[in-house]
């Protein structure tokens, strides 16, 4: 059993550039653009271009020069936001994965969350 990419997926066709984003950053292996619906004044998807599922997916499967190049973009994106701890308040990153995670678009994203206080990560079940 290996990992199912549905390239219909939404950041699919972003990435084939059937749908428009709001880009802030792009890389040879990764693209960051602006939440459609942010939930806080700093909201970026930071995605690789390869066809990967989720994180899991992505860091076993990846090579390594898509997750250097990756990770940088994270990075990178923090800090044109104003929010990396060189000069801004911090921020929190967010790779929600499957059913449990409760993911909705089925290609890796990690959200870029900043800008103002965030509150404690979970409420206790
Ligand atoms: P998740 O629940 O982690 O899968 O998050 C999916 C995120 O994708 C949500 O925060 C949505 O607001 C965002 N989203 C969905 N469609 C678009 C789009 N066309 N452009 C930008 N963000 C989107």
């Amino acid at each position: 059993m290996g990992y199912d990419y549905d390239d219909q997926n939404i950041f699919a066709r972003i990435l084939r550039g059937e749908i428009p984003n709001r880009t802030v950053f792009e890389s040879a292996h990764s693209l960051a653009f602006e939440d459609i619906t942010p939930q806080a004044p700093t909201h970026v998807l930071v995605i690789p271009r390869g066809a990967y599922v989720s994180f899991d997916h992505f860091a076993l499967e990846a090579s390594e020069a898509e997750i250097v190049d990756y990770v940088r973009t994270i990075g990178t994106v923090a800090k044109i936001c104003g929010v990396d701890l060189g000069e801004g308040g911090g921020f929190r990153l967010i790779a929600n994965a499957g059913r449990d995670g409760v993911q909705e678009v089925p290609h890796l994203h990690v959200h870029v969350l900043g800008g103002r206080a965030l509150g404690r990560m979970l409420q206790p079940v």
